[in-house]
């Protein structure tokens, strides 16, 4: 059995990464980037009004005397206006800031006396006014290669005029379940010994919430020759296969018999964590082979140490988006690992603090479908209620 880390460290030397493809920005969204972009447009493009008001002369308006209001300037089309002393110009939010006037002050801090205005609070020189590239500035970083492509940064590339961008292929993943005693959720009513395979679809939302929308469900038998044609039809036509369960050591366990039909050594086999033991990694000539335990909560958690870190090198993500996130936090229980294996429990973060919710054992559905946070207990250790832990947050 070998320890977590040396795993992840395997799995992740085997990866490659995808090539690029060029799409439109909205298409992007979630992958992760192949190109840098540096801005060429500042943000705010030209120094600009940040309210609705008069676009005036600071100094000037701390006098009683009313100020005349000669022109307009609203957001859109600069009209090239200059200030002259005395004077105000109407002024709106994002229009630019007349030559000449250094402050606008808000409509709400003017009293309107026929063609002029008289200033009821003064304002300070720079006041209400967005100077050009004050935020983003020409040159500056807009996007670094390996980054994700989120609503907000998607905002700012398009303030930079882009409509494409150039990001990581997705994976082809395709989920397979195994098990005679699966039954597909919808398919009708259970027999005596069935249960409905909840493995596949929670796998393939854990996909989508990676940004692999599409996948491909299967399902085979326990027997050896409808395991190996399953595997073998899924590895031509998919970079990556999640296989849940049989793959552990009893007599129904095909997988590793299926890979071994098709000339497939594993990489590694059998992890020292908990849950999650049978985890099983292998690759075949194009493609990567994932073997998760099938008690979902087995299948919940390697998918998340091996296989979450895997499909983000794939897809281009930098080195730092392929660890969990880690937050401190206080536990809200007295939690003990009395085995010999890293214990990664499951539970709900609260206010700081994480609470086990629940069974912890690696078939409890229920606590997993509550659970929030996880919380890795190394072998042996114990902590008491309130003591200091770090908890990983899921999405
Ligand atoms: P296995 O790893 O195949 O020995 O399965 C371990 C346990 O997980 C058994 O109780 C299986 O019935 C259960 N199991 C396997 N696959 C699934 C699945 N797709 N959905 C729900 N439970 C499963
Ligand atoms: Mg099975």
């Amino acid at each position: 059995m070998i320890s977590e880390s040396d795993a992840l460290a395997r799995v992740l030397e085997a990866m490659t990464t995808l090539p690029a493809e060029r799409m439109a920005l909205f298409e992007a969204l979630d992958r992760y980037a192949a190109q840098e972009v540096t801005a060429t447009v500042p943000i705010p493009a030209f120094d600009q009004s940040a309210m609705d008001g008069y676009a005036l002369i600071a100094a000037e308006s701390r006098t009683t005397q009313p100020l005349k209001v000669t022109a307009e300037q609203a957001a859109g089309v600069d009209a090239g206006l200059r200030l002259q002393s005395g004077c105000a110009i109407r002024i709106f939010t994002g229009a630019p800031i007349p030559t000449g006037a250094d402050a606008v002050i808000m409509q709400e801090d003017v009293r309107r006396e026929g063609d002029g205005i008289v200033c009821t609070e003064p304002v300070a020189e720079g006041e209400n006014i967005r100077r050009a590239g004050a935020d983003l500035c020409h040159g500056q970083f807009v996007l670094r290669a390996g980054e994700q492509i989120t609503p907000g940064r998607m905002g700012l590339l398009a303030s930079q005029g882009l409509d494409q961008i150039s990001v990581h292929a997705l994976p082809r993943v395709a989920v397979l379940s195994t098990g005679d005693e699966l039954v597909a959720p919808g398919s009708g009513p259970l027999q005596a010994g069935q249960i409905y395979n909840t493995n596949g679809l929670m796998l393939r939302g854990m996909l989508a919430r990676l940004g692999i929308r599409e996948s491909t469900q299967a399902h085979c038998r326990d027997d050896l020759p409808s395991t190996t044609d399953t595997l073998r039809e899924l590895l031509e036509t998919h970079d990556v296969v999640i296989i849940s369960g049989g793959v552990s050591v009893g007599d129904h366990d095909q997988i590793k018999p299926a890979l071994k039909e098709l000339g497939i050594e594993p990489e590694l086999w059998r992890v020292k964590v908990k849950p999650g033991k049978p985890f099983l990694f292998a690759r075949s000539e194009k493609s990567y082979v994932f073997g998760l335990p099938g008690n979902p909560v087995s299948s919940f958690v390697t998918f998340l140490l091996f296989v979450r870190p895997a499909l983000l090198k794939m897809m281009g993500a930098a080195d730092a988006l392929l660890k969990p996130r880690l937050i401190p936090a206080t536990t809200g229980a007295d939690l003990s690992n009395p085995g010999d294996r890293p214990h990664y429990l499951r539970g709900m973060f609260v206010k700081g603090q994480f609470m086990p919710f629940g069974m912890q054992q690696s078939h409890a559905l229920l606590s997993l479908s509550r659970a929030d946070a996880l919380l890795r207990l190394e072998a042996g250790q114990n902590l008491q209620a309130g003591d200091a832990a770090e908890v990983w947050l899921l999405d």
